[in-house]
């Protein structure tokens, strides 16, 4: 296996939930294959009278309610995921209105209503297959196949996967990774940012500018998120908690219960937002999305961390991640919820620990009790929504997130026998047993036993 080459921010993208598969990747297509459109020769483009969009797999299957449609819509006229206004889905609810399309020169009219929702099983060679279609009549003037690959990563035939340069500190494993941090006598976010530098050409600057992006963005949704009461989207028909639950938080003065109670409102806060539609970071996922930004929050508002820190601890957090997604998975459709939440609650443990000062083997013992701790958990997402159980599920990582900090920063750390390699190794044998209907395929687990939605 090679060693880790993932980038910052390949794991930790922003964009609208919920579902990076089903907005995110969907979005950017829209965005592409307008740019596509645009370098075609002046003839064609004024030729062209109609744009046919069929989306296929599970973005056919469960797209209306994730907001496929509104994505893809808000790409075709010019946003990106990491750039558009938190709510920008919103604007494109009414699916019957009709929007001009700038392709250079002319104007062509389409209306996200007339996207066509087309084979859940089909023959092209991802699950979630898109197909845009530039037509004069009868005549296809361009079209291009975009595979949304999860993660909210983009793939088409032909696609070069821009240039990365090497690790300066190859590893596959968090014993390999110690390895260099003894050797080198360097801390763990000194070789992270080492290693971003040397894959993707960045300097030091770009990166934290980068990373503050990041926490501005898990920031603004805990924010937005309890201060939001209402409806989620979608018929569960489940009421946002967010708010209500801060309020009692701040009642209570944010003491004794009234610390636990913050840190569950910022988690379902973000995760209410992910939910809606809003901008999140995936973190890794956006189903998890909830868990970072709480322990980012806390330490921020109720600990007094300083920027550095904050930098510091979500570089930490950013390697567990990486062994994660690396040696076993980050997604719920290969192993459950433990990939997912059970991963973001061991990243934000980490980060908690970092930020608060403590060295190596705190910050990995702390990231392998929230991962320990979370094994064997199952992705049932009632009616395919990632509201229940997703929503409380991430205010439970980030309260065990918390937990698993306080065992491993009040206890000896020869004390712990699991070291995270072999929870991550567990975690990924564990993913591989589990029976497919626990994987994001809503046939299994709570999404059977609630059925009224
Ligand atoms: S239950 Fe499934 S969809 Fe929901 S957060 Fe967990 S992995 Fe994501």
């Amino acid at each position: 296996m090679p060693p880790v080459r993932t980038s910052i921010f390949q794991l930790l993208k922003i964009g609208p939930g919920p579902s990076s598969s089903h907005t995110i990747a969907p979005m950017k297509a829209g965005y592409y294959f307008m740019k596509l459109v645009r370098k075609l020769p002046r003839k064609k483009r004024l030729q062209a009278d109609k744009l046919r969009i069929r989306l296929f797999g599970s973005l056919s299957a469960t797209g209306e309610g994730h907001g496929t449609r509104r994505a893809i819509m808000s790409g075709l006229l010019g946003y990106l995921p990491d750039t558009c206004h938190p709510n920008v889905l919103e604007q494109f609810d009414d699916k019957t209105q009709e929007y001009e399309l700038d392709l250079d020169g002319k104007a062509l009219t389409y209306s996200p209503g007339s996207m066509i929702f087309d084979a859940i099983k089909h023959q092209y060679s991802h699950s979630n297959t898109m197909i845009f279609t530039l037509m004069a009549g009868s005549e296809t003037l361009l079209e291009r196949v975009y595979y949304s690959i999860g993660g909210g990563f983009l793939h088409w035939e032909g696609r070069k996967d821009p240039k990365r340069g090497e690790p300066a500190y190859p590893y596959k494993t968090m014993a390999q990774l110690k390895e260099h941090l003894r050797a080198n006598s360097m801390r763990l976010h000194e070789l992270i940012l080492a290693n971003e530098k040397a894959i993707t050409g960045m300097n030091e600057a770009e990166i934290y500018q980068g990373l503050d992006h990041i926490v501005e963005v898990m920031e603004r949704a805990v924010e937005h998120g309890i201060q939001t009461r209402g409806v989620l989207p979608g018929p569960i028909g489940l009421h946002r908690k967010a708010a209500i639950m801060y309020d009692q938080a701040k009642a209570e003065h944010f003491q004794g219960p009234g610390f636990v109670k913050a840190l569950n409102a910022y988690a379902l806060a973000a995760s209410e937002e992910n939910a809606s539609g809003h901008c999140v970071v995936t973190a890794p996922t956006c189903g998890a999305a909830g868990v970072i930004p709480a322990i980012v929050f806390i330490l921020k508002r109720h600990m007094g961390a300083l920027q550095d820190e904050i930098r510091e601890g979500l570089l930490a957090a950013i390697a567990i991640g990486f062994l994660c997604k690396h040696n076993a998975s980050i997604s719920g459709a290969e192993v459950g919820c433990q990939g997912e939440v059970g991963v973001a609650s061991a990243m934000a443990s980490a980060l908690l620990a970092y930020a608060r000062g403590y060295r190596f083997q705190v910050t990995e013992n702390a990231a392998e009790i929230a991962m320990e701790h979370h094994l064997g958990l199952t992705c049932d997402p009632v009616g395919g929504y990632v509201q229940i159980p997703c929503i409380e599920r991430n205010a439970m990582g980030a309260v065990k997130a918390y937990n698993a900090y306080l065992i491993a920063s009040t206890l000896d750390e020869s004390y712990q026998r699991v070291d995270l390699d072999k929870a991550i190794e567990a975690m990924a044998q564990t993913g591989r047993d589990m029976s497919r209907k626990y994987k994001e395929t809503s046939l299994a687990g709570l999404a059977q036993s609630v059925t009224e939605c």
